[in-house]
């Protein structure tokens, strides 16, 4: 769904503001309350509110009263009374983020990227891995969606949608039992932790386990293990291993990926 509405409330008004310090403002000026709570106050010029408060524990409005805005937070409050009312009203908001073309999900909506990818209009949310990319002209799937680019060992090119074609079971096509463990004979199997890992089949009787870098197999280690080539550098699928040789010693262990 769309997230809830921004309100505005414009006019001439007495902003007041209690925390630790208490300010009076007057002027005719904008407010705007963001679904978050977040409240604003804008006067005639820069881009810097009047006053503000972030995502407050509780906004009331009412419109009888001599205040016609309250909100709290932590001790700090803010009110904006009205005088002469220019305005108020409800504007539907969603995140904005950037284009990626048509939503097949709906008639006339976008999907935009920000945390995930959704569509501003009918609100169909993709989760996708922090590192993908996603090109907005680039290859779509048959179902209508823009494809996703994930390096898991290889690039992966595959739909926004799981369901419809699923990055594990890529990265599982390309890369079950592809590598022994190396602290047993088992083989490492492509399963799905939280983010994506190589992990010992014996597991529980061997718990070797390794998050899959973000980036392609470049090579093999000295340990047996595959490297990998990273926006950090080339490093071994086993973070901690000290047998890289080449380029060094120093590859930054990359953090776990979150897909
Ligand atoms: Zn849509
Ligand atoms: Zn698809
Ligand atoms: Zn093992
Ligand atoms: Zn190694």
């Amino acid at each position: 769904m769309i997230d809830d509405a921004i309100r505005v409330l414009a006019g001439d008004c007495t902003v007041i503001t209690e925390g630790p310090e208490r300010e009076e403002y007057r002027g005719r000026v904008t407010t705007i309350v963001k679904p978050d709570n977040t409240v604003l106050v804008h006067d005639v010029d820069g881009y810097q509110p009047v006053a503000w408060l972030t995502r407050a524990d509780s906004v009331s409005s009412d419109r009888a009263a001599d205040f016609a805005l309250v909100a709290k937070k932590e001790g700090q409050t803010l009110r904006v009374a009205a005088h002469d009312r220019d305005g108020f009203a409800h504007y539907p908001s969603s995140a904005a983020g950037t284009p990626l073309g048509p939503c097949p999900d709906c008639e006339n909506g976008t999907l935009v990227r920000s945390s995930g990818v959704r569509c501003i209009d009918c609100g169909s949310e993709y989760g996708v891995p922090r590192d993908a990319t996603i090109q907005p002209d680039g290859n779509r799937c048959a179902c209508g969606l823009p494809r996703m680019r994930v390096e898991r060992g290889l690039a992966f090119n595959v739909c926004l949608d799981r369901d419809c074609e699923s990055l594990d079971a890529a990265v599982r096509e390309a890369f079950d039992r592809e590598w022994a463990c190396p602290n047993c004979d088992g083989d490492l199997r492509i399963l799905r932790r939280g983010g994506l890992i190589a992990g010992c089949e014996r597991y529980p009787d061997c718990d070797t386990g390794f998050a899959l870098p973000n980036g392609v197999v470049d090579g093999e280690c000295a340990c047996g293990l595959p490297t990998f080539d990273t926006h950090s550098g080339t490093r071994c699928l086993d973070p901690n291993c000290d047998r890289m040789l080449e380029p060094a010693l120093e590859a930054e262990p990359e953090p776990a990926s979150d897909d």
